[in-house]
């Protein structure tokens, strides 16, 4: 078991009286790939300011290897930023980009110029960019400069502020991947936070899920995928059939939609409540003389081809329904009557 590097404890942060992050406990494992996401607005960025130490918490304490360092200010701490902007020398090389860390700490150049070459292998970046400067780099290649540079820093912990957010969509799925290659690899804290629960997911060993300055659920992806704690989290891990369901006398739990009757699961880590879910992948159209525990009627009104799945929009009575499969030859189309059905294991029940 690693030991935790980082800890938050009852942090709280007000701007005059607005509360901005409230309660906050908290602790990232040495070697973690910890990332704190939330919709705009829910405090990951007065969060991530308090970690890096561009501002203190109102109350409670933030630790690093058990010291408090509450007070210690950003360019005293051995941790290191990389920004959404960058923050590199534009007219300067790579190589001086990279190397400034080591200047400061009085490296000589024989030794800088091979650490700087060696973290540009390691960034899959070609050996003549060394001499390029920053301004005749794209956008993905001074990403991975300033990754470069902020290891070059060997900090304890490296945070990063939405990095990839404005890189395309390719560039950043490829960049996600090579993200968490390298911390795995450098054996690194990352700390990393975004609005994208997709880029969360791919990269991290952790998420803690934030709403409105609190933490919602903190958990491994599959953890937070499978047992969200509440129909938000649910929600925001991608898109959902929500029901309204009831528990009866006898402890069980009916929706009013299907009046399919749902055990309480005992292996959902969520009491029984007064939502229920079922993800789109785990609904299906029903081949005819097909049966499922819950079933409902409804014509496609929309059809969303994904690649290798299908999603499909059905309207059932006054409901809508989102059901994605795998593409299998059977198409339906729209205007098809259609019979959706879904086994009563696959319903997660939630408070709402
Ligand atoms: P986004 O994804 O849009 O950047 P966020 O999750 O990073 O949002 P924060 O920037 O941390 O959210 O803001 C959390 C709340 O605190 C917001 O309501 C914001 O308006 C407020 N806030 C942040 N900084 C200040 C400040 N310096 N003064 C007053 N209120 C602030």
């Amino acid at each position: 078991m690693a030991e935790n590097i980082l800890e938050l404890r009852r942090v709280d942060k007000l701007f005059g009286d607005f509360v901005a992050v409230e309660r906050i406990d908290l602790t990232v494992a040495e070697g973690e790939f910890f990332t704190i996401v939330g919709p705009s607005g829910s405090g990951k960025t007065t969060m991530i300011r308090m970690l890096v130490g561009m501002d203190g918490p109102t109350r409670g304490d933030i630790l690093l290897r058990g010291e408090r360092i509450n007070d210690v200010p950003a360019n005293q701490r051995p941790t290191c930023m990389v920004f959404q902007s960058l923050a590199l020398f534009p007219h300067k090389t790579v190589g001086e980009n990279i190397e400034f860390p080591l200047k400061l700490r009085g490296v000589l150049p024989h030794d800088r110029r091979a650490r700087a070459l060696e973290l540009l292998a390691q960034l899959h970046l070609p050996e003549a960019y060394y001499d390029r400067r920053i301004h005749q780099c794209s956008g993905g290649e001074r990403q991975r400069v300033a990754l470069a540079r902020a290891l070059a820093f060997d900090p304890e912990v490296l945070f990063f502020d939405e990095p990839l957010s404005a890189l395309d969509y390719r560039l950043r799925k490829t960049l996600e991947k090579e993200l968490k290659d390298i911390q795995r690899k450098t054996g690194k804290t990352f700390v990393y936070i975004t609005h994208s629960i997709e880029e969360a997911m791919v990269m991290s060993d952790r998420i803690a899920i934030m709403r409105d300055g609190r933490l919602v659920q903190v958990g491994s992806p599959d953890e937070i995928y499978h047992r969200p704690r509440n129909g938000f989290v649910a929600q925001f891990m991608g898109e959902v059939n929500a029901f309204e369901v009831k528990q009866g006398d006898d402890g069980t739990v009916r929706d009013a939609a299907t009046a399919a009757c749902y055990p309480r699961p005992d292996t959902v880590v969520t009491p029984a409540g007064d939502l229920m879910i079922v993800r789109p992948e785990r609904m299906r159209i029903l081949a005819p003389g097909e049966t499922a525990e819950a079933t409902l009627e409804g014509r496609v009104t929309n059809q969303y081809v994904l690649g290798p799945r299908t999603q499909y929009q059905v309207q059932a009575g006054d409901r809508q329904l989102l059901v994605e499969m795998l593409a299998s030859g059977v198409d339906h189309a729209v205007n098809d009557q259609v019979r959706v059905g879904w086994s009563a294991r696959d319903a997660l029940l939630l408070s709402a």
